[in-house]
This record gives C-alpha cells, sequence and structure tokens, in this order.
C-alpha cells in the first residue's frame, strides 16, 4: 500500500510516501521558520500562503524522489487538525483536489496521532500498549495507547506545553525562534545550575505546569543584569542548562510514574522536544535500570513531518469514508479518535 501523506498544520510543509512493504519512499519538507524568525512566532496569514506557494512543488519532489506517478498511488493522507486554520485549510484542499482528481481515496488524520505514531518509522514493530510521552510546541501530553486510534488521555499540563517553555525562555535570552534547539545547544556548556521551580514536580498527579519557569527566567535574569553580570558566554550556557534540567526533570518524573501506574513497560516518546538529548539520556537511564522499552521517532522526524501524517494515513486506511466531502478541525480532540478495525 502506497500513502502519500500532506503535513500543513503549522509552520512546516511537509510531503512523504510511505509504502507499507518498504517503508519511507520520500519525504521532502519545507520549514518556513526564516520568514516566521523576524516576528518572534508564526504568523497564521503568511503561513497560509507560505504553505499554498510550496505544497505542490513538495508534492512533485517526492513522487520524483519516490520514483512513482499519482496513479500507483492508494490513498492521500493530510493533517486534518488540530492546527491553524488556514494553514490546515491549504494542505486539505491540495490533498482533496488531487484525490478527486486522479479517484484516490482521502483520509483525514489527526496531527497528534501521526507524532504519536511516529517512532514506527524507527521501529517498525513497535505495537501497543505503550505510554506515549508526546512533547511538542503546543502540547504536553501523557497518554495511554491501548491500541493504534484508541488514545486515552492521562495528563496534560495546566498551561504552556513544554516546547512553548523552551521557546518563550530561549526569546527572553535573545535567541532566535524556535529556541528550543539553541537552548540544548548553550546546555551541553553548561557547568552550573541557577535554581529554577520544577512546578507539579510533586503533586502527585501526571499534571504538568510550565508557565511558571517563563516568571523564574525573567527574575534570574533581571538579579544577574543587577549585579552587573551579562547574560553571555558561560553565565548564558549555564542559564540554558538551568532551563533544560528544569524542563526535562518534570518530563521525565511525570513519564516514570505513568508507567509505574499503568503498569505498561513500553514508553513512547514524540514531538519536538523528544529530539532533545538530555530528555533522551535522562529517560534511557531510567529505562534501563527499571526494565522498560522505550522509542524514540528518528531524530529529523521528531518535528512536524509530512512521513507522520502518511503513516497514520495507512493506519486509517481501511477505516476510510468515502467520497471528497472534507473539514478541517483547528480544535480536534484526540481522544474523541475512534477506529473501526
Ligand atoms: P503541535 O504538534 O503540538 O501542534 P508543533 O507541531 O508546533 O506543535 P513540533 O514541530 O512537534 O511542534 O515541535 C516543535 C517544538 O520542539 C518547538 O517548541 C521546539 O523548540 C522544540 N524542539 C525542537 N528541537 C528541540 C530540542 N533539541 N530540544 C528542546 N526542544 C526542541
Ligand atoms: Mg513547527
Ligand atoms: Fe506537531
Amino acid at each position: 500500500t502506497l500513502i502519500l501523506g500532506i503535513e500543513s498544520s503549522c509552520d512546516e510543509t511537509g510531503v512523504a510516501i510511505y509504502d507499507s512493504e518498504n517503508g519511507l519512499l520520500a519525504n521532502t519538507l519545507y520549514s518556513q521558520i526564516d520568514l516566521h524568525r523576524q516576528y518572534g512566532g508564526v504568523v497564521p496569514e503568511l503561513a497560509s500562503r507560505d504553505h499554498l506557494r510550496k505544497i505542490i512543488p513538495l508534492i512533485d519532489e517526492a513522487l520524483i524522489n519516490a520514483k512513482k506517478t499519482l496513479n500507483e498511488i492508494d490513498a492521500i493522507a493530510f493533517t486534518a487538525g488540530p492546527g491553524l486554520n488556514g494553514a490546515l485549510l491549504i494542505g486539505a484542499t491540495v490533498a482533496n483536489s488531487i484525490a478527486f482528481a486522479n479517484k484516490i481515496p482521502l483520509i483525514p488524520v489527526h496531527h497528534l496521532e501521526g507524532h504519536i505514531l511516529s517512532p514506527i518509522l524507527a521501529d517498525k514493530n513497535l505495537a501497543p500498549p505503550f505510554v506515549a510521552l508526546l512533547v511538542s510546541g503546543g502540547h504536553s501530553q501523557i497518554i495511554a495507547v491501548e491500541k493504534i486510534g484508541s488514545y486515552h488521555i492521562l495528563g496534560d499540563t495546566l498551561d504552556d506545553a513544554s516546547g512553548e517553555a523552551f521557546d518563550k525562555t530561549a526569546k527572553m535570552l535573545g535567541l532566535p525562534y524556535p529556541g528550543g534547539r539553541y537552548i540544548a545547544e548553550l546546555a551541553r556548556h553548561g557547568k552550573e545550575s541557577y535554581p529554577l521551580p520544577r512546578p507539579m514536580l510533586n503533586s502527585g498527579n501526571l499534571t504538568m505546569s510550565f508557565s511558571g519557569l517563563k516568571t523564574a527566567v525573567l527574575t534570574l535574569i533581571q538579579n544577574l543584569e543587577k549585579q552587573q553580570i551579562s547574560i553571555e558566554g558561560q553565565v548564558l550556557a549555564d542559564i540554558a542548562k538551568s532551563i533544560e534540567e528544569a524542563i526535562t526533570d518534570v518530563l521525565v518524573k511525570k513519564s516514570m510514574m505513568a508507567i509505574k501506574e499503568t503498569g505498561i513497560k513500553q514508553l513512547v516518546v514524540c514531538g519536538g522536544v523528544s529530539a532533545n538529548l538530555t530528555l533522551r539520556n535522562k529517560l534511557n537511564d531510567y529505562a534501563k535500570r527499571h526494565d522498560y522499552r522505550i522509542v524514540y521517532p528518528p531524530l529529523d522526524l521528531c518535528t512536524d513531518n509530512g512521513a507522520m501524517i502518511a503513516l497514520a494515513g495507512y493506519y486509517r486506511f481501511k477505516d476510510r469514508q468515502s467520497g471528497y466531502s472534507f473539514s478541517v478541525n483547528p480544535r480536534w480532540d484526540l481522544s474523541s479518535l475512534q477506529i473501526q478495525n
């Protein structure tokens, strides 16, 4: 089975071709990061226009790379939500038009199901049940996955997502958007830690909260400036390390709790923050000591991409609706998903 996957929920246009026999045949991606950087965040209207500009060339490129033609494609999967309305509509409209014109089945995909299933691209044998730690720019959730298509949210953040916490504190430090990987790079040279809060760490449940970190980092910066200490060099690296430690400590502790509580000895970590190596090292340490399995997406497929949408589309293929009516849902709830077979 050959699935063409199209992702356009935020600021990445991604197109991929997934073959159920041979895995990923093509994966093309255009990131709008440079476009949005000057605004310090994603500007929705600019995002839609840029998706429109790039999406057809990326589809052509993917087909060429995979050495396939449209009439060999069994289904077209597109991200139907959650995400930015205008951005979603570009992907949905293009997917629908191509599907309709070529009489190819159309499959709406939930963006977060794409993230959750993405580790299958690294390990084909991965199968539920597993606990998923979904850590991205917009979400921080712990999810019990009994089977593909059934997602039970065990824990969520009360406010900012963990990726958002990285990005917002990075911005305070004058780092480019999105700041997660810049914090991570600087943190490698960090030596000392500044005390930063780990909110909800000992709450006894799987609820998280990251918004307090912004205030704490702001206060830290102000205190250092009062002491005429400039935020650069080793000081900057130490702050970055402190931020990374604070965020990853919470994520590790909550994942461990989820493993313990559910008795499920398999953890899947996904979303942009799962590219963070400090997080991976801490989780791997625990996994070894407590004898459970842990699976990540390939490093380049942690952030948004078409590959995970094509993959999730494959699992939804048999469950597809017929016809070409479609809609997008910018606030689609993951736990409302169901699969028939
Ligand atoms: P959502 O999937 O919730 O809609 P999104 O699609 O915008 O959000 P992703 O593309 O999955 O999110 O991830 C982007 C996030 O990952 C950003 O917040 C970014 O800073 C973060 N990120 C990427 N690499 C790293 C890293 N090495 N360390 C920490 N954070 C990282
Ligand atoms: Mg993005
Ligand atoms: Fe995402």
